[in-house]
């Protein structure tokens, strides 16, 4: 990329670690090997797994045969809701609990076990993005199965209060076991958080989390679904037995050896990069604030909203027209969404809100490990300047 760039994207996706390249070059040529194959040369391959297994494991407080590597977030999160609810006879007797502002992949999954008769209800959240536990509660019935609520919203940052969902569903659990009940799990699509959260099953209380290495400095097209081994899934693609049966096909060894060393450098840098950054980017929403007219900040201050994220709009202005004004000014920036055909469409997770000024789409700004002090300056000059002309 140009050196002049200014990325500000990191929520979309992070540049490669180098380190994370150098972990998995080995494997594209000397350690080739199918990690399936009984020969030594699957064996390299297979200990090769097994130590990144070892270290999710560890990473996450549970146990190596509960780590599903995937080919990424989307993936996982397909496996998770429809894995737990195919066990089930369509019919809404059998419900399924998502947020009202979820990632696509959970978004549309619901809508598809909706579409098929299953029991789908939404969880309103506040004018923040922070979920209505009382409205949580209320739909929470003896028909439901799975609840999926993300530990961070991609677009708003912020940050969903997991440990009081886990610990509720805990003390409702119990009260199920004595009616012998089936038991409510719980997921959670950590996408947005690793970089800067650690996940424990055992404090959260959850059941399972999706995960995606390109967020964290990996390789794209690999992630992974942690789930607890006593939850049974239907798997989504017949083949072979890997996984333990849970997910077919053959492992991709140089991602999962990528995956493995961004999640070690994640978890070693973590509290580093978060403190950094997270004072970066109140940073850029103190000078956006202060140096741009009708800026208005979406999501959450403070302890609530993950570290790198800066949301919002500014009140008469199509946030698209300013993205792109941004791009041609060297800084990547992203709007609410774009379909595919570059129709800039309004973003359903700001409509979710209920925000009084109904803002159709926001500018995001996602800060990251390359980010610096005067990236901040630079990218506030120059929406200034582009706003004051735009608004003329
Ligand atoms: N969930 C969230 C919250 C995300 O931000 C993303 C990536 N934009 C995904 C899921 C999908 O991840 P992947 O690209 O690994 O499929």
């Amino acid at each position: 990329m140009n050196s002049r760039r200014i990325y500000l994207d990191h929520a979309s996706t992070t540049p490669l670690d180098p380190l994370v390249l150098e972990a998995m070059l080995p494997f594209f040529n000397e350690e080739f090997g199918n990690p399936h194959s009984q020969h030594r040369c699957g064996q390299k391959a297979i200990r090769a797994i097994d130590r990144v297994r070892s270290r999710f494991a560890h990473m996450f407080s549970v146990s190596t045969d509960e780590v599903i590597f995937t080919s990424g977030a989307t993936e996982s999160n397909n496996l998770a809701l429809k894995g737990i609810l195919f066990n089930e006879k369509p019919g809404q007797k059998n419900q399924l609990l998502i947020s009202s502002i979820e990632h696509p992949s959970v978004f549309e999954t619901a809508h598809r076990l909706k579409q098929m008769g299953f029991g789908v209800e939404r969880i309103h959240c506040g004018r923040e993005g922070v979920i209505d536990l009382d409205d949580l509660q209320k739909k929470i019935s003896d028909h439901t199965r799975l609840v999926s609520i993300m530990t961070v919203n991609n677009e708003i940052g912020t940050i969903e209060p997991i440990h009081a969902i886990g610990k509720l569903l805990a003390e409702i659990n119990a009260d199920r076991s004595k009616k012998n009940l089936p038991q409510i799990f719980f997921h959670t699509d950590a996408s947005q958080a690793l970089a800067f959260l650690p996940i424990d099953f055992q404090k959260l209380k959850i059941d399972l989390c999706s995960v995606s290495s390109h967020k964290i400095y990996g390789p794209k097209g690999i992630g992974a679904l942690i789930a607890k081994r006593y939850i049974r899934f239907q798997k989504q693609m017949d083949g072979g037995p890997q996984e333990r049966q849970k997910r077919a096909g053959t492992l991709n060894v140089p991602a999962i050896a990528g995956f493995g060393k961004a999640l070690d450098i994640v978890t070693e840098r973590r509290r580093r990069d978060s403190k950094r950054i997270q004072k970066l980017r109140d940073d850029c929403i103190a000078k956006l604030e202060l140096n741009i007219n009708d800026f208005i900040l979406l999501g959450p201050r403070g302890e609530q909203r993950i570290a790198n994220n800066v949301n919002g709009f500014v009140k008469g202005l199509h946030a698209a027209a300013l993205m792109i004004s941004l791009d041609l000014q060297g800084f990547a920036v992203s709007v609410g969404t774009a379909c595919s055909s570059g129709d800039v469409k309004s973003s359903r997770v700001l409509s979710a809100l209920h925000h009084p000024l109904n803002p159709k789409l926001s500018l995001r700004i996602t800060l990251g490990r390359s980010t610096k002090d005067n990236d901040i300056d630079r990218f506030v000059k120059t929406l200034r300047k582009i706003v004051a002309f735009q608004k003329r």
